[in-house]
């Protein structure tokens, strides 16, 4: 098998394809703050003009995550929005705006946790991601879970959580429990977008971040 895809690949070599794009899930060893930094940076670049599915027809830009990438927190959410798109960044939107104000109270500054989403690129009107957008992406996060190695994870909506835990219980029933993906803890919330066009939501998601902040407090001292 290794043989044909190395035929393969000098096939397209002498077509003048020097490569094939392709995330391959990675065994990211021990690194430094300064090389898994370095390491991010170049995914990045290596994966911008990623065309493995149909969102990439109408992305302004690849958006990737944000973040400190040594934090031992990493929040997960969908995909990009209108904001995200015109700018590359992840959660700058109203719904950004939100995750901040959350995050700060529990004491976490934004720019020390990493942040990135399911897709990389935006869903036409803010669609749901379809499975198979989620799946030709789903490497992308993997690896971006595999170099960061936080220590927790939390999940922000539904399809956050269906896609990492592998499940298709809703959301309310996936709240309030600890899951373990290897070594990290994950934890499930609502999506800010969610506690914007629903405020009965703020409170439950209150009760999932105070619940964050005692798992993580442990490990401050
Ligand atoms: S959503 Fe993911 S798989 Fe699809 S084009 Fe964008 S980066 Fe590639």
């Amino acid at each position: 098998m290794k043989q044909i895809v190395n035929q393969y690949l000098e096939l397209l070599s002498l077509s003048g394809i020097e490569s094939i794009k392709k995330p391959a899930k990675i065994e990211v060893p021990e690194l430094t703050p300064a090389e898994k930094e370095h390491l991010l940076q170049q995914k990045r670049i290596e994966y911008s003009d990623c065309d493995m599915c149909q969102l990439h027809l109408g992305r302004t830009n690849f958006v990737y995550g944000n973040g400190d990438s040594n934090s031992k927190l990493m929040l997960i959410g969908e995909g990009p929005g209108e904001q995200e798109d015109k700018t590359g960044d992840v959660f700058v939107g109203v719904a950004g705006q939100l995750l901040t104000k959350m995050l700060t109270a529990i004491n976490l500054n934004r720019d020390d946790v990493y942040i990135c989403n399911i897709v990389k690129c935006r869903p036409p009107a803010n669609r749901n991601p379809l499975p198979d957008e989620v799946k030709a992406c789903s490497s992308y996060i993997q690896e971006q879970i595999e170099i960061i190695k936080p220590e927790f994870i939390l999940l922000l909506g539904r399809v956050a959580a269906h896609n990492i835990l592998k499940t298709t219980s809703p959301l309310s029933q996936l709240r309030g429990k600890t899951y373990k993906l290897d070594d990290i803890q994950v934890v499930v919330s609502y999506h800010p977008s969610a506690l914007l066009r629903n405020s009965s939501f703020k409170k439950p998601a209150w009760v999932d971040l105070q619940r964050l902040r005692d798992m993580m407090q442990p490990n401050e001292d």
